[in-house]
Order: C-alpha cells, then sequence, then structure tokens
C-alpha cells in the first residue's frame, strides 16, 4: 500500500496547479451542432424513421411460437431456427436441411429478415482485428470491431447509428444521433461476427497459452463502445444483453461479466441499470474529474456533474459487487495534468477502496480534431500518481488505429 503523503488539491497553490499550459475544449476545422440556447446539443430521443424488420432476437420464446404458427406451422419449428441463429449462426435457408423444404424460404423470411449488410470490412495487417461497416434497412450505417487477444475474442458493438451526445473528441458525436439500433440489430453485429470467426476469417493466433487443441471459437467478450450511448437506448441494449446470456439456443449463452456497458453518465440509468440483476461490467467515460473542464468536453455533464455521475458508479458497485471501471481518453494539456490525477484519485478514494479501476487511454485522432494525444511521459506520470494513491490505473491497449476502429474514430462513413 503507498504511503506517499500528499497536498490535497485544495492547498495546492495556484502556480502549482497551472504549470502547464490549459488548452480548452473548443473545436476548430468544424462545428459542433448547438441548441436553441447556443449550448452544445443534446439529442436523448431517437429521431423517426421507419423501424426495422421485426426479427427473431425481437421476440420472446413465445412470441416466436406464435409467429411461427402465424406462418402455418408447429410452434417447435421456432426453438429449430433459433438454434440455427444463435449456435449455427446462421439465417441461410439452404442450411436449414432439418426444416421443410417448401417452407424453408417462408420461415426464414418471416423470422430471419436481413438486418445488416456487409458494407465494407477492413482488416489490420495481422489480421487479428476486424472492423465492419454496416448498412441498416434504412440506409443508416454502424460499424462494429472484432478484436482477438490471448485467450478471448472482443467485440465492440453499436447500440445507435450515430450518437446524441456531441462529445467534441470523438468522432461518432459530430454528426449527430440518425435513430436508436433494435435489440436485433445488436444482436446480428454478434451472430455475423461469430459467422466469420466460424468461416476462419480473423487473424492471429487460436491457441490458448501454448495448447495444441483449438476450441471451436466464437466471440467471449461485448464491449458497448462502438458507435451510440447505450444508455439513451435503455431498453433495447438491455433485451440484447439478456439474450447474449441467455442459454442456447434461447440466446447466445455468453457470460455477463464479460459484456461491459459504458457510459457518458447518464445518471438515471446508471441506478436503473444497477438493479437490473445482471452482473455486467460497467465502465463510466469521465474524462476530467472537475465540472469546469468536464462541462466543456462532456456535454452531458450539463445535466449530470462528475461527482453525481462518480456516486452513480460507486453505486454499481455497492449493489453488484461488480467493481467498475473509470475512462479517461488522455488529451494533450487539456484534461493530463498532475493535479487532474490527484483530483481523481482523491474523488475515489473518498468513496471507499477497492471499487474502482481507472483505464486512461492516450486520445485516438479524429477527423478535424487539432488535439493530440498526452505525451508518453506524461501519460505514465498520471497513471503513476494515480497508482501510487492507491487506485488500480492501467493504460487502456489500443487496437485498430490504422483502420480508424479505434475508440472514438467510428464515424460510418461509405
Ligand atoms: N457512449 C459511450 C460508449 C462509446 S465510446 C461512452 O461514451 O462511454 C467508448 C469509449 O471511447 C468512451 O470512453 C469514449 O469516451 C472513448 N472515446 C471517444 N472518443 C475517443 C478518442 N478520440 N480517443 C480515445 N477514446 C475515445
Amino acid at each position: 500500500m503507498a504511503t506517499e503523503i500528499r497536498t490535497p488539491f485544495e492547498e495546492q497553490s495556484a502556480a502549482a496547479r497551472s504549470a502547464r499550459p490549459q488548452v480548452r475544449p473548443r473545436t476548430e476545422g468544424w462545428q459542433q451542432a448547438t441548441d436553441g440556447d447556443g449550448r452544445p446539443l443534446l439529442q436523448f430521443a431517437s429521431p423517426k424513421r421507419g423501424k426495422p424488420p421485426v426479427h427473431l432476437a425481437d421476440m420472446t420464446t413465445e412470441e416466436r411460437e406464435a409467429a411461427v404458427v402465424a406462418l402455418g406451422l408447429p410452434k417447435f419449428r421456432a426453438k429449430q431456427l433459433a438454434t440455427h441463429y444463435f449456435t449455427h449462426y446462421t439465417s441461410d435457408p439452404a442450411k436449414m436441411t432439418d426444416l421443410p423444404a417448401a417452407q424453408r424460404e417462408q420461415l426464414v423470411q418471416g423470422m430471419l429478415p436481413p438486418l445488416l449488410t456487409e458494407t465494407r470490412r477492413l482488416a489490420t495487417d495481422k489480421g487479428d482485428t476486424i472492423k465492419f461497416l454496416w448498412k441498416l434497412h434504412d440506409g443508416a450505417l454502424v460499424e462494429s470491431v472484432l478484436m482477438r487477444y490471448p485467450g478471448r475474442i472482443t467485440l465492440c458493438v453499436s447500440s445507435q447509428a450515430g450518437c446524441g451526445m456531441n462529445c467534441p473528441f470523438c468522432a461518432t458525436g459530430q454528426a449527430g444521433l440518425t435513430r436508436n439500433m433494435s435489440t436485433a440489430e445488436i444482436i446480428e453485429q454478434i451472430v455475423r461476427a461469430n459467422a466469420a470467426i466460424a468461416a476462419g476469417e480473423l487473424g492471429g493466433d487460436p491457441r490458448k497459452g501454448g495448447q495444441d487443441r483449438v476450441d471451436a471459437e466464437r466471440v467471449t467478450n461485448i464491449v458497448f463502445m462502438g458507435m451510440g450511448e447505450p444508455l439513451a437506448n435503455y431498453k433495447r441494449v438491455m433485451d440484447a444483453v439478456r439474450l447474449m446470456v441467455a442459454p442456447q439456443p434461447s440466446g447466445l449463452g455468453m457470460s455477463a461479466r464479460g459484456i461491459t456497458v459504458s457510459t457518458v453518465g447518464l445518471v438515471p440509468a446508471m441506478l436503473k441499470l444497477a438493479d437490473e440483476g445482471i452482473p455486467l461490467t460497467f465502465a463510466l467515460s469521465l474524462h476530467a474529474p472537475d465540472d469546469e473542464l468536464r462541462d466543456e468536453l462532456i456535454p452531458v455533464n450539463s445535466k449530470w456533474k462528475a461527482d453525481e455521475a462518480i456516486d452513480a458508479a460507486h453505486n454499481y458497485y455497492v449493489k453488484t459487487g461488480r467493481r467498475v471501471s473509470i475512462e479517461y481518453a488522455l488529451i494533450k494539456d487539456m484534461n493530463d495534468h498532475a493535479w487532474r490525477a490527484d483530483l481523481l484519485a482523491e474523488k475515489l478514494n473518498k468513496r471507499g477502496k477497492g471499487w474502482v479501476h481507472v483505464n486512461p487511454i492516450p486520445l485516438n485522432p479524429t477527423p478535424g480534431s487539432v488535439w493530440t494525444s498526452s505525451e508518453v511521459h506524461v501519460q505514465d506520470e498520471f497513471v503513476r500518481r494515480l497508482n501510487a494513491a492507491g487506485i488500480p490505473t492501467t493504460l487502456r491497449d489500443t487496437r485498430g488505429k490504422e483502420i480508424d476502429g479505434a475508440c472514438g474514430q467510428l464515424a460510418a462513413a461509405e
């Protein structure tokens, strides 16, 4: 345990706190959308667009059976269809030889309508990271990023086309919210990734730590860190989560602990999430411990302040026993000052021990942004100070930068 004596933030001299320049998050080269009062626009409601077709993954077991009966088939066919979809990752009638040939097409059309059209795929040189660009039924575009790590495969999924949270350092926020994604559109990203893995399309070494045996592989971890603010599309995201953890063939049979929900800090939804009784991993995108900066960096801070968001993250830990993470994109001379690391540590320690870890990530470049990531020695100092204060802190590995697939770079253009 570190027993270093540190000067509390309040007692530091103004000179010490301002020894490094303070860059303010003003946008240059592009304009941040504003509301009628000139403040950064926040969009919570999904703009009305044609609804995506209803899919088996939007239905409860009973609804699936009723839909199959409505198509003129006995209800046990629903389970067969679900098995094809959630266990074999297919929506291809030609592969469903256990279904009557004459009705296969109709059944698949009615129950497994196409939701995502693959428009482009980019892979890193090693092939262990793939970014998919998907077109939805109405032409809206979203992305997901598939990453192989030793012993696990992570898919970064989108929950909205675009995003209404308007964070100036994130490429997704710059274009605003197109619409919420449906539950099945969220799930389909995983099913399609699993199909790609099964077809041997994800590179990298599938062997686990030196073993020669290669098990059947699929996505093991989900991060809601693609496009969108998951807690602004709460119901569909939670329905998707329930399907991810439901045993096969009703759902994907994944572990809840391997699913991470990341939010910009929608406090009421965070409180609700803590009471769902699902042991998800929770991450708060804090990016600044002080409201003075966070007000400018995270527009939603106008509604829920940094302390309220931290309280709600702490509540998540209290209710679920799951250690939460704090995400912090390190931006040069903006939020990377040593005093901010100390203030963050102070605010986290004030609420208890062992409930949180911090995941700083060097800012990834986005188009039109003049901000850059912190210098390496500044990153190291930021991490060191938090660790010294007893807050476990690890710099996050950033994947897929060369294919614009890293955090904050998803903009989905053709
Ligand atoms: N809306 C959610 C999830 C999507 S973003 C949220 O904000 O948490 C996933 C993570 O990437 C968030 O922590 C987000 O703040 C971070 N991020 C956004 N833009 C980034 C950038 N340019 N560089 C590094 N991280 C970024």
